[in-house]
């Protein structure tokens, strides 16, 4: 790029560099409006529960089946700077309500076309952003509108978690059995305070039927002995969590011994031993006789522990360790010699079991206020889709719990947020107008891929739709084979309004943003 040269110098003044490439006004519109709508439209066949998945292959020839947007647009490579901001909001909506991030990206895709037809018609940017503002507005009031009265009871909760699931593959475990264990899992650790989300753990593993899946009250670590002599089954287990390293204290300067004889050095190899002694008949003394440590155990305390039948495990993860905390009511220790009786832990049951080449260790406790689904399956494939449907379940039964209530699913409340779009952009004046029509028609397009995804005709099912929304309530119902165009409340298919207003949001704010980009300047 060149600017007019100032006066006694020479040639061209280089701004951006040789390689640079710049594209501007209307061409860097339909760039990244193009690149935009491609991403949504790699993810709309998966929307709903006749959703199809999608194989993806990384460069190393790994395979990902799924179903689920996120999962998808992130294995995808996009390399172009609006597509990845496309994979972004999937990613925000994954990280804020845990669904709906094939909704979010349809959408999102959908404000970009509609947005290329009004820059087509001459209408400015300025109008599209200002309309779609506009229209977000009336659509997230419409939402908050549709959220259906009653107490949200573990009937519908399962409801919730049914939804969010139906259109995985969860293998041959049905969802209404995946269901029930979210909604007692979520049940096991709420508070007064809400639900603290990362109480509920997934772990995953292979070597049995995914009917096998089932609810373990507490943690399960990928966690090894640290001695094989050491006991693989504790009841009624005394727990100290120790997050430093058990071993000879560290001194805290540089100290240089100088040994000048063989007894001197024999001195100085006793006096560690016996410090390692103690360090054992310390945590032995504590009452303790399983020990999670989040550092490194020193081998001659391993060997003293495993003599007197005490459990150590070691170098546990910081969420591993949070979990068993959690899980036992222990407390943090760092120095042994500061350990009481109330900062041990509590489970009825520690216990290690081996999974083919695996060992896991259970932490059980009736009450315990950390649980884990323990997802099983025939290989990493199954169980990998089923833990991704797992961790939706939970966190729609979350939103629905801490956040403002459930709505209809099946399409239902996004056509009657378009409705009501429709209704109120006659009051947007100017331009706007158009582009909250707009807005409308891409609300539109959701439970219009659902009824295509289902094997209906799209429009001919809006219209439908939209009569029966006249009087009553009605979505693309899909229940196994049948499909039909009736009441999801009475169905039991919900969504949190959490996840339509985060969607809607998303989606509105990565589109405008998309639209009002006019300069493109990359770097080689
Ligand atoms: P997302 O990534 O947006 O969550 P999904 O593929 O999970 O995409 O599809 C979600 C949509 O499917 C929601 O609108 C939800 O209401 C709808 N849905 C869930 N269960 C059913 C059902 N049994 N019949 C029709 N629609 C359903
Ligand atoms: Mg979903």
């Amino acid at each position: 790029m060149a600017a007019t040269a100032p006066r006694g110098a020479t040639g061209p003044v280089l701004v951006l560099g040789e390689d640079s490439r710049r594209t501007s006004g209307r061409d860097a519109q339909t760039w990244n409006i193009t690149a935009g709508k491609a991403v949504a439209e790699a993810v709309r066949t998966t929307l709903g529960p006749r959703g199809m998945d999608k194989m993806l292959v990384d460069a190393s020839g790994n395979v990902v089946v799924t179903n689920d947007g996120v999962s998808i647009l992130e294995e995808m490579d996009v390399e172009h700077p609006a597509a990845t901001m496309l994979v972004e909001v999937a990613r925000t909506q994954e990280d804020e309500v845990g669904d709906g991030t094939t909704t979010a990206a349809v959408l999102a895709g959908h404000l970009l076309a509609g947005a290329e037809d009004l820059l087509e018609s001459d209408v400015h940017p300025t109008a599209i952003v200002e309309g779609y503002a506009a229209a977000r507005d009336i659509a997230l009031d419409a939402v908050a509108d549709a959220t259906v009265d009653g107490e949200l009871d573990d009937d519908r909760l399962r409801a919730v978690a049914r939804s969010s699931m139906t259109g995985k593959g969860t293998g041959d475990v049905s969802a209404d059995a995946l269901a029930d264990l979210v909604v007692r899992a979520v049940r096991q650790v709420q508070t007064e305070d809400g639900v603290p989300r990362e109480d509920v753990r997934v772990h995953t593993q292979t070597g049995a039927s995914s009917g096998a899946t089932d609810l373990v009250d507490g943690v399960v670590l990928d966690a090894e002995p640290v001695r094989e002599s050491m006991p693989r089954r504790v009841e009624e287990a005394s727990v100290l969590v120790f997050d430093a390293n058990l071993g000879a204290r560290e001194t805290e300067a540089d100290v240089a011994y100088e040994v000048t004889s063989v007894d001197q050095l024999t001195a100085a190899v006793d006096a560690q031993t016996a410090e390692l002694r103690d360090l054992a008949d310390a945590v032995v003394a504590t009452g303790a006789d399983v020990v999670f440590c989040s550092k490194d155990v020193d081998d001659s305390v391993a060997a003293a522990l495993a003599k007197r039948g005490v459990l150590v495990f070691d170098s546990l993860s910081a969420s591993d360790t949070r979990a068993v905390v959690s899980a036992t009511g222990a407390s943090l220790a760092r120095d042994i010699a500061d350990v009481t009786d109330t900062d041990l832990g509590h489970a009825d049951a520690v216990r290690v079991e081996s999974y083919g080449d695996d060992a896991l260790a259970f932490v059980e406790n009736a009450d315990a206020t950390a649980v884990t689904l323990f997802a099983r399956g025939g290989t990493e494939h199954v169980v990998a889709e089923l833990e991704r449907a797992l961790g939706d379940a939970t966190d729609v039964v979350v939103a629905a719990l801490d956040g403002d209530g459930i709505v209809p699913g099946a399409g239902c409340v996004e056509l009657l947020a378009a409705d009501a779009v429709h209704d109120g952009a006659a009051s947007i004046d100017g331009r706007a107008q158009l582009a909250a029509e707009a807005f409308a028609d891409a609300l539109d397009v959701l439970p219009r891929t659902l009824a295509a995804n289902a094997g209906l005709d799209p429009i001919d099912a809006l219209v439908s739709l939209r009569a029966k929304n006249e009087t009553g309530r009605a979505g693309v119902l899909v229940d196994g084979e049948t499909v039909e165009l009736a009441d999801p409340v009475e169905a039991g298919v919900f969504d949190p309004a959490d996840v339509k207003r985060e969607a809607i949001e998303a989606a509105t704010e990565a589109a405008t943003m998309i639209v009002r980009i006019d300069d493109i300047i990359a770097a080689e």
